[in-house]
This record gives structure tokens, sequence and C-alpha cells, in this order.
């Protein structure tokens, strides 16, 4: 096993810079084979990675994670996604249900505190039961999105995970994104258009005013205090100081290294 540091990514992802959303994607398929998924909790940037994966054919299976207490839209966009795009849409679930989950706890997403343990159990911990299957997971992070996402890396290392994490859609645009959606017809859930910027469990997100941040709506009940859940790794303040553990021959085709040698 090699070990491949988030500082040691830095080069490639000033390479990677210039590469479109769809050359980034064939480039994980490309280095990353079957050991390859897409995470989406079916928001709009999710949809249009799922599109994307559909259109170029590269067979990438995607994760979402239902807490048991996501919105109705958002589970009929995952089924249409997976139906009208034929993509392998797999879902996974928490330990416990909300109901037992709160018989044994309370109801924690009404303090911070709370709402981190809340959304590690029922966000976290289902991604956690698929370590070790996959070396690089794909998601929407968009530097466009502002706050901890306006510097997000097109590929960071996930430690819990021990995975690469690619973001493809980072230099899109809002302009761009709109645009693909407009031109595919790409399948979006429909509470983006009811004023929910983000999407996330029916509990703890609104919408937004016109006015306000974009991620305003998420734990609005809890102010300033909570903005993340914890399941994207670039979102946390301890980011850039980590590595994971990866074959060797793996981190050589990430980083380009050339194995080529006679003994
Ligand atoms: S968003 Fe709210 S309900 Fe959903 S997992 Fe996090 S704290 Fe729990």
């Amino acid at each position: 096993m090699a070990r491949l540091s988030q500082a040691r990514l830095q080069e490639l992802n000033h390479t990677l810079n210039d590469r479109t959303p769809e050359e980034l994607l064939r480039w994980a398929a490309d280095i990353f084979g079957s050991r390859l998924a897409v995470i989406s909790a079916m928001q709009m940037a999710g949809s249009v990675v799922c599109h994307m994966v559909a259109q170029l054919k590269l067979g990438i299976p995607v994760l979402f994670v239902d807490t048991g207490v996501n919105f109705q839209e958002t589970l009929t966009t995952r089924d249409r996604i997976a139906a009208e795009y034929g993509l392998a849409v797999h879902t996974l679930l928490p330990e416990l249900s909300m109901e037992q989950q709160t018989n044994q706890f309370g109801i924690l997403y009404l303090t911070t505190e709370g709402q981190e343990q809340c959304c590690h159990m029922r966000k976290v911990e289902p991604l956690l039961t698929q370590k070790g299957k996959y070396d690089c997971m794909i998601g929407s992070l968009r530097r466009a999105d502002g706050g901890k996402r306006g510097v997000c890396p097109i590929l960071a290392v996930d430690p819990e995970m021990n995975t690469v994490r690619l973001n493809p859609l980072a230099n899109l645009t809002n302009d761009q994104m709109k645009a693909y959606i407009q031109q595919h017809n790409v399948i979006i859930n429909p509470l983006h258009d009811q004023g929910y910027t983000t999407i996330g469990c029916n509990r703890c997100t609104t919408p937004v005013l016109p006015h306000e941040p974009k991620r305003a709506g998420r734990w609005r009940h809890l102010g300033a205090a909570a903005q993340y859940c914890g399941i994207n790794p670039t979102d946390m303040d301890d980011a850039t100081s980590v590595s994971i553990d990866l074959p060797q021959d793996l981190v050589d085709r990430i980083l380009g290294i050339k194995t080529d040698f006679m003994i």
C-alpha cells in the first residue's frame, strides 16, 4: 500500500483544472475501473453528474443515502434517475429508523451537538458500510456554491472512507449548469422550483428567500452554527492535512507516474 495525501494531489489538481466534467469522468473511469461510484443526494448538481455518467455510458453505480426523512420529491427524483437514465442506484439506509433513533436518543436535530450525531448516524454511517468497495467516489460539489465549497478541489482524499473524492463539476458556473440542464432536459428535484436552493432531510431543510445565502435553508433552526453534515470531507476544517492508503500501482496511475521498469 502507498500513502496518498491531499498535498500530493496538489499538482494533479492543477493539471486537471482545465478538464471538462466529462473529461474528468472519463479519466476517473479509466483510472479506477469498477471501484468507482457516484454519491448523490438527488439535488440539482447530482442530477447533472448522473446525466453525464449515463450519457457517457460509463456504467458507474450511484449511491444514495436515504436518511428515512428525505422529502418524497427527493425519492421520486432518485427513482426517475434510475429508471430513465438506466443507472444502478443503490440506496443506503441507517441502522435505526428515525422513530427508533428518537426513542433511543431523543430528537437530536434540535441541538448543534445532536445534529452532528444525527447526521453521522443517518448519513455518514450508511456510507461507511461501503468502505472497501470503492477507491474513488464522485461527488457534485461546485466552487460556485461558495462558503467552504468556494475552494473545493477537483480531487480530494477522504480518510474516513479511504477513497479519493472527485468533484467533476468543481469549475462549473451557475450559468453553465443552467445551460446544461436546459439543453439536456435533466431530471431535477422539483423542490428546487419551490425555493429550496439545497435539499437535505425534511426535518432540517427549508426554502430560502431571494436575498438569503444558498445554504440558509439548512439547519435554519440552529442558526449559523450548522452548515454541513460531514458527508463531504472537504467541508470539514482539517481537510488539507489528511491522507489515505491505496495500492501502490493505483497511486502511481492516479499521479501519472510511469511504473515501467526492468527487474
Ligand atoms: S439533516 Fe437533520 S434529520 Fe437529517 S441526518 Fe442531519 S440532523 Fe438528522
